[in-house]
């Protein structure tokens, strides 16, 4: 008898909600901090606060 494989989970860094693995991710699971695009951008907002000058646009 087997089971179903219990997919990993992580903790959403912006929502704080676990979310499970997924295909898209079996690439990059490891680099995978956030529950969706929309917590990754929110994450980035978050992130220029702390990094002012990360948003600057100077190249
Ligand atoms: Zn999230």
């Amino acid at each position: 008898m087997h089971k179903k494989l219990k997919l990993p989970k992580k903790i959403c860094l912006v929502c704080h909600r676990p979310f499970e693995w997924r295909k898209k991710w079996s690439k990059c699971w490891d680099d995978v901090l956030y529950c969706s695009k929309r917590c990754r951008n929110n994450s980035s907002k978050l992130g220029s606060k702390i990094h002012p000058s990360f948003s600057k646009e100077s190249k």
